[in-house]
């Protein structure tokens, strides 16, 4: 089990934390604000610093065999801590920065567009959504509007967790799935982004949409009859 700070707090950079497992898999640290892949978002790359100053790079994180298992993966040829050390773990807080603003400018595309969500991938600035809609209804010029002023007015996203039951219960409060929300855990993270959109989702998103910043639909590709997929890049490359 490793304590996912990132849940709590999006914007964690960093953590001190201590080395609880190092295997060919990864490193496994007590806690950790490395978010692991998942979810269509990638997993944090960044740097665990030892106490006597050595420093190693971690280029990928990914989940390990439990729920609440993430696996540390160093750089090729990097030097491996040992099991008890202390470390101070931070993540590449630019790339994070970026991949969360794409992330939540995806729950807006979901807002925007009619459809199931079919699949998405979130990359380095850029990301993609594929949606279940026939026919030439989607309009890249009317969605960048749409999203532009969704983020321009500012809106909060909070999380907040939900019971399964609830859940159950209440269909209507998943507006857009990509994926089947992972019951049986008691509860399910849900991202509130009040009358705009709400949605399960377990990763790292913005406080407020305006940090988003302008974004433009650079493509709608045609991947089927019935499949169109929209890709989206932050204006001016920024
Ligand atoms: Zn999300």
């Amino acid at each position: 089990m490793t304590a996912l700070l990132f849940r709590e707090d999006a914007y964690l950079r960093d953590c001190e934390a201590e080395v609880v497992g190092v295997d060919e898999r990864g490193i496994r640290l007590d806690r950790t604000v490395f978010y692991p892949q998942g979810g269509g978002q990638p997993g944090d790359s960044g740097k665990l610093r030892l106490g006597d100053g050595r420093s190693l790079v971690i280029a990928d994180t990914r989940k390990g065999d439990g729920v609440e298992e993430v696996l540390h993966i160093p750089a090729p040829g990097a030097f491996l801590p040992s099991v008890g050390d202390t470390v101070t773990a931070a993540i590449d807080w630019d790339r994070r920065y970026r991949l969360m603003r794409m992330h939540t400018c995806l729950h807006l595309v979901c807002a925007v567009v009619p459809g199931a969500v079919t699949g998405g991938q979130i990359a380095d600035g850029k990301g993609r959504l594929d949606f279940d809609v026939p026919g030439d209804a989607l309009d890249k010029a009317a969605i960048t509007a749409r999203l532009n002023a969704l983020i321009a007015a500012d809106h909060p996203a909070v999380p907040r967790w939900i019971g399964d039951e609830e859940l159950a219960a209440r269909p209507e409060l998943v507006r857009t799935m990509s994926v089947k929300p992972p019951t049986g855990q008691g509860r399910v993270r849900i991202i509130d982004i009040p009358g705009v959109d709400l949605q399960p989702c377990g990763g790292t998103h913005l406080a407020r949409t305006g940090e988003i910043g302008p974004v433009e639909v650079t493509k709608i590709e045609n991947k089927g009859r019935q499949n169109r997929r929209i890709v989206i890049a932050f204006a001016g490359g920024g």
